[in-house]
């Protein structure tokens, strides 16, 4: 991963570096570029080479025709065995140049026709004919641009095959007064061709080295693609790359084909349905405004009926003259779900299960606010079991904690679903009756308690009774704090006139209205 990273902080590839230094004869000065460069264009240099020897065979064939005129006349009987060596060794060295397979065994085979053509030239120029100044003059040509050798070969070819046959045409008269012309004009055609050739051998390198370059620079681009595409298929966390225009999926990564699936995962349409309208619209609002969107919290809902918690990352881009919406998200389901475990046990009481007195109080304040809002009544009511240490005492502490938890389990059945029923401490219950005014209020009271007598538990002989006390949250008051002391006075004048009863706390007055089984007072 870490060369993966360094080499896309590497990129861009500069393709121009690669173009190196060339010698006066246009080749590389690095051997081993040379070296790639030759071999790089080994099979067309051949197929080239063979054409030449090809040419060669088949213009001296016709030059026997021509020869023919000369029949009977010295000049003929010169010509003919220098043409058929011509033709022999173009023939042999275009059969044999196909089997070469590097470039040195190419010049060889090159210098093996070159010598033979050129020994023979020189005899066919020596009669001095018209045809004789001809072939002086163009064989430099064939040798120095029609052979794909290395430049010092070409020289060699070039130069050496210029004197043999200069001089061989020269022969009979070496200091004629032609001869210092015919030198300087084979002086120039030869300064001419080497500087035709080095800019060729140049041209051509370079051309082939920019090629290259662009070649490498290219195969590079597509591996770095290639190397990001894997990177981002690789990421272990869902990320999906979609058009910000239309909402097309770009691209999407393994992990999010695994949690969508390939159902939801068609376009970003499907996965919005997943997201809240709401959740959606700021998410749409934040990336607009800010061009990002970071720890953003949302859920989705499948069509599967799964739900998950998921934390989004989106970030706006522009790419390619497109912009695209890059999101990357986190399952974050089991962690919600230890906090959801974690937030149950800090407001839950272990033994009974119900809610315990921090949660009572949380809920009794927002409670009255709600009241408060819609002027709602909120009755509150304090539980306390009747004589429990003589329970603890004559069945032992655990009857007293199943006693506990079939008290728990029975205020239950009997309290609403909006109401709370808490365990403030030991065998003291307070619940929040919303919605419940001081009539409504007594009347579950009292039916608790009765529900509290009549029940029948196997690991407990005798009948448990309560003691209650009941009263309202008062308009203006903020806090549950009044409510509840007046319901613990209510309680404890309950105890006091006997236990097992409701009482009722009727206002500041702390008027006691009693309630004893069927003698409940409103
Ligand atoms: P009263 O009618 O006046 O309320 O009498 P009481 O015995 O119920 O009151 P008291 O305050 O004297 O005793 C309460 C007892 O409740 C004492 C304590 O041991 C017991 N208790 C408190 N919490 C638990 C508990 O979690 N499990 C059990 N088994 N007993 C508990
Ligand atoms: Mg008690
Ligand atoms: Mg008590």
């Amino acid at each position: 991963m870490a060369e993966a990273i360094a080499a896309i902080h590497c990129f861009p590839y500069d393709w121009r570096m690669q173009l190196e230094p060339l010698s006066f004869g246009g080749e590389f000065i690095a051997s081993e570029r040379e070296a790639e460069y030759r071999a790089e264009r080994l099979s067309e240099s051949i197929r080239h080479v063979r054409l030449v020897f090809r040419c060669a065979f088949a213009v001296n064939v016709l030059f026997y025709l021509n020869d023919w005129h000369f029949f009977g006349h010295p000049e003929f009987y010169v010509a003919l065995p220098a043409r058929t060596v011509i033709v022999v060794v173009s023939l042999l060295c275009a059969m044999v140049v196909g089997k070469i397979r590097d470039f040195h065994r190419l010049q060889l085979v090159c210098a093996a026709w070159i010598f033979p053509v050129a020994v023979a030239c020189a005899a066919l120029v020596t009669p001095h004919t018209e045809s004789a100044l001809f072939i002086t003059f163009v064989l430099p040509n064939i040798f120095f641009l029609a052979l794909p050798m290395s430049f010092r070969g070409s020289l060699l070819a070039g130069i050496g095959s210029s004197v043999v046959v200069l001089g061989a045409y020269m022969l009979p008269s070496p200091l004629s007064e032609t001869s210092f012309g015919l030198v300087l004009g084979m002086l120039t055609i030869n300064v001419v061709l080497i500087l035709v050739l080095t800019r060729s051998n140049r041209l051509r390198r370079l051309e082939w080295a920019a090629a290259r370059s662009e070649r490498l620079a290219n195969q590079e681009l597509s591996e770095h693609r290639e190397m990001l595409r894997n990177i981002l298929l690789a990421v272990p966390t869902p990320l999906i790359i979609t058009a910000k225009f239309d909402g097309r999926i770009i691209q999407a990564n393994d992990a999010a084909r695994r949690y969508f699936g390939d159902a939801v995962l068609r376009d970003w349409a499907a996965i919005e349905n997943c997201i809240d309208r709401r959740d959606l619209a700021r998410l749409a609002m934040i990336l607009e405004s800010e061009g990002r969107a970071a720890e953003f919290e949302t859920q989705l809902r499948f069509p599967d009926g799964r739900v998950t918690d998921v934390l989004l990352a989106a970030t706006v881009a522009e790419v390619g003259g497109t912009d695209i919406v890059l999101t990357v998200l986190v399952d974050i389901s089991s962690r919600k779900e230890m906090e959801a475990h974690l937030e149950r046990l800090a407001t839950t009481d272990s033994l009974t299960g119900l809610p315990n007195r921090s949660y009572f109080f949380a809920s009794a304040a927002a409670e009255i606010k709600r009241a408060q809002r819609y002027e709602r009544p909120l009755a509150v009511v304090m539980v306390d079991i009747d004589f429990f240490k003589r329970i603890n005492d004559a069945y032992g502490h655990k009857t007293g904690d199943l006693a506990l938890m079939s008290f728990a389990d029975l205020c239950r059945t009997v309290v609403r679903d909006q109401d709370v029923v808490a365990r403030l401490g030991g065998e003291e219950f307070g619940i929040l009756l919303p919605e419940s005014d001081q009539q409504s209020a007594l009347s579950l009271a009292e039916r608790l308690r009765a529900a509290v007598e009549a029940l029948r538990v196997d690991f407990f002989p005798t009948t448990m009774t309560i003691s209650v006390g009941v009263s309202e949250v008062l308009p203006g008051e903020s806090v549950v704090d009044g409510a509840l002391s007046r319901a613990d006075q209510a309680l404890y004048a309950a105890k006091r006139s006997g236990r097992n009863r409701v009482v009722h706390c009727g206002g500041q007055e702390a008027t006691m209205r009693m309630a004893s089984g069927n003698d409940m007072l409103a």
